[in-house]
């Protein structure tokens, strides 16, 4: 069995740099200091998972050279995990209809926007189609003819989706999680988790409490994603970090 995990995006819902910014973060030379909207394929011997498909869709599949998608799984419905949604044209083109997956509320709040693209209903040639599946929080799933175990977490309120792939599992926009979900994540290689930034954020972790999550959790590796310029560069942030535990950065590839 082999997993390969690609950071498609690894940046908070503005991006790095932020439109007009001058933040030292934003002005950063540094490629590891540009973060686009977060996204991440994993690809399980020969089954290619998207999660979430943001703004910068387009540009991260021609970055990653991703041949195909079996499925594209949604975290939640905020735009910066599903606003590229129209940019799967070419996989549908190839492939036909694309699977989707994601929470009832969420494949209602796509279908509401997206009305073309989940409706049949006088289809305009060239608009893409999709094969949505709503998937229980609780329970595991088939998809690709691999297992994949939803993790519910808490972001200010509204339920999010981690994904659990064999020893390897992703969260992002996580600001709390209940302990049956918790329970879930025993014995991984790699974990990924949203770290927003040093202060105190009411949806989203922030650094201190993502790195007492990692310990909890105590994953062999985990790296941390939606990062926002205020976690600050990233070659200062990283060597700071406990061992184990890393920031992720775009196109940063994990084979385990
Ligand atoms: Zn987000």
């Amino acid at each position: 069995m082999s997993i390969k995990i690609y950071f498609l995006g690894t940046g908070t819902s503005q991006g790095i740099p932020i439109i007009g910014s001058k933040h030292p973060v934003c002005l950063s030379d540094n490629p590891k200091d540009k973060r686009l909207r977060t996204s991440v394929w994993v690809k399980w011997d020969n089954a290619d998972f998207i999660i979430d498909c943001g703004p910068d869709f387009r540009q991260q599949m021609l970055a990653s050279g991703c041949p195909k998608m079996d499925a594209l799984l949604f975290t939640h419905e905020h735009a910066d995990h599903t606003a590229g949604l129209d940019d799967i044209r070419p996989f549908v083109f190839k492939q036909g209809a694309l699977p989707v997956y994601g929470l009832a509320r969420v494949m209602e709040n796509l279908t509401m926007r997206f009305g073309y693209i989940f409706s049949d209903k006088n289809k305009y040639p060239g608009a893409p189609s999709v094969k949505p599946t709503e998937i229980d929080p609780n329970k595991p799933f088939l998809c690709a003819e691999k297992k994949i175990i939803p993790i519910k977490v808490s972001h200010y309120g509204l339920d999010v989706i981690g994904y659990r792939f064999a020893t390897f599992a992703y969260i992002t926009d996580m600001f709390s999680i209940e302990p049956e979900a918790e329970a879930k994540l025993r014995d991984l290689d790699v974990l990924v988790v949203n770290a927003l930034r040093i202060e105190p954020h009411p949806s989203h972790l922030h650094l201190d409490a993502a790195i007492a999550f990692a310990q909890r959790v105590g994953a062999k590796q985990t790296f941390f994603t939606h990062i926002s310029h205020k976690l600050g560069f990233h070659d200062e942030v990283e060597p700071a970090l406990p061992k184990g535990i890393h920031l992720a950065y775009d196109n940063l590839t994990i084979t385990l």
